[in-house]
């Protein structure tokens, strides 16, 4: 089973390499990815996260209370357009647990991303699925919640954290009481 990267660890603040499509491992790191993604209840899992400096992300953004499961896999994703009124709302990331933080970000985004097998596909939306792909593609350049928020949001989000560390929090975590 593959553990999740926290921060701080430079692996979460590295630029991700561009994925070779024709990379075998890529399905079975992918895989493996989706497994912790829904085992620690996130929304979205890029590769840096689980210790890989890859161009990977998996999210699913549909999940309820069904348990029907929909993953989508993508390979070398870019965000090619981000629209909108800028919403700041609270984020939670796997490789921060225990917290949330205020970010900033247009409240629609559209990335173009190939699948595992090669075909090229494009994924838009607003809400929580714009704000994820935008958190995600983050990830992919060493860029994490502390990085995109404002400097004041950052100072309390240090503190917290170190809170949170403190009180043993867990990936999936996003508050420690
Ligand atoms: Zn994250």
């Amino acid at each position: 089973m593959i553990t999740i990267v926290e921060s701080p660890n430079p692996l979460l603040n590295q630029v991700c390499d561009p994925c070779d499509l024709a990379d075998r491992e890529l399905r079975r790191l992918a895989k493996s990815m989706v497994k912790a993604m829904y085992k620690n209840g996130g929304c979205g899992l890029a590769a840096p996260q689980v210790g890989v400096s890859k161009r990977l992300v998996v999210i699913d953004c549909d999940q309820d209370d069904s348990g029907e499961q929909n993953p989508i896999v993508m390979v070398n994703p870019v965000i090619v357009e981000t629209s909108g009124e800028v919403v700041t709302e609270e984020e939670g990331c796997l490789s921060i647990p225990g917290i949330s933080v205020p970010i900033a970000r247009p409240e629609y985004a559209r990335a173009r991303f190939f699948d595992l097998d090669g075909e090229e596909w494009e994924i838009e939306g607003d809400g929580l699925l714009g704000r994820c792909l935008q958190h995600e593609c983050d990830h992919l350049d060493g860029i994490t919640m502390f990085e995109r928020c404002t400097p004041q949001a950052r100072l309390q989000a240090l503190a917290d954290y170190e809170q949170a560390q403190a009180a043993g929090a867990k990936p999936g975590d996003t508050s420690v009481s």
